[in-house]
């Protein structure tokens, strides 16, 4: 936890005070071993960033004077479209994408996802809530990335994805595709990506009517959670 991410129902109606407790409060005292009067990195959840001064430190919470002043960092300029991962993955790679300062990411079913992935707890609001908390945190962010589930590929592709692509460049990851992945582009992009097991070559072909270029890494065939990182390092 790099930055301590603020909500508005910290704060105790005393000026810029904010009381904290549970898991925040645990972090600060067991990993930061802080003391009264020393200052840690806050920022308000979709505002600024500052300091926060600890003012009041008990065995259950603490206190801090909050001073806000300072911007979040810039987006990263690229829409994620992902074939809903396995529950396991999709905490790791919302995490990852969070920090990487990606805030819009579409879930999206495709032929090889697997049904049961779409009853999984994981997609609960709550949890995917903790994965961008989580991804804020580590990243020093506190603009909360959309996230939007799409169960059905078809209606998708056809009737929302070609307004979504408009003034981006549309890219699709794909092994084995004989495009290399573009080093370093100028524009925001719309980057699409398989599941475990790929796209199908009907949604390639989907995807490719829609506008997307098929673009690879090369021949070695990354884990999502691998590929995630990898593909969107190339766009920072
Ligand atoms: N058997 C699948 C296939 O051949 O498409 C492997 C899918 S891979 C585990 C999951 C996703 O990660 C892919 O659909 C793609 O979006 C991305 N990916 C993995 N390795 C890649 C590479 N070398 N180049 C581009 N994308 C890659």
């Amino acid at each position: 936890m790099n930055l301590i991410l603020l909500f508005p129902k910290d704060y105790t109606g005393n000026g810029e005070r904010v009381r904290l407790c549970g898991r925040r409060f645990r972090h600060i005292v067991d990993v930061h071993q802080v003391s009264v009067g020393q200052n840690l990195r806050v920022g308000l959840v979709n505002g600024q960033m500052g300091t926060g001064s600890i003012t009041n430190l008990k065995k259950d919470m603490l206190e801090m004077e909050v001073e806000l002043s300072i911007e979040p960092p810039s987006a990263l300029p690229v829409t994620l479209i992902l074939a809903l991962p396995r529950p396991k993955v999709l905490k790791r790679v919302l995490l990852c994408a969070t920090s990487m300062g990606v805030k819009k990411i579409i879930l999206l079913n495709t032929w090889r996802v697997e049904k049961s992935f779409w009853k999984s707890p994981a997609l609960q609001e709550e949890k995917i809530r903790e994965a961008l908390v989580l991804g804020l945190e580590q990243a020093c962010d506190t603009i909360f990335p959309e996230v939007m589930l799409r169960p059905l590929f078809k209606p998708f592709v056809e009737d929302e994805l070609p307004e979504l692509i408009q003034g981006t460049l549309p890219l699709m990851a794909h092994p084995g595709g004989s495009t290399p992945f573009p080093g370093k582009v100028e524009q925001a992009v719309t980057l699409a990506m398989g599941s475990e097991g790929g796209f199908i070559s009907y949604e390639v072909e989907k995807l490719q009517e829609c506008g997307f270029q098929m673009v690879s890494l090369g021949e070695r065939i990354l884990r999502v959670e691998s590929a995630v990182p990898a593909l969107l390092s190339r766009l920072l």
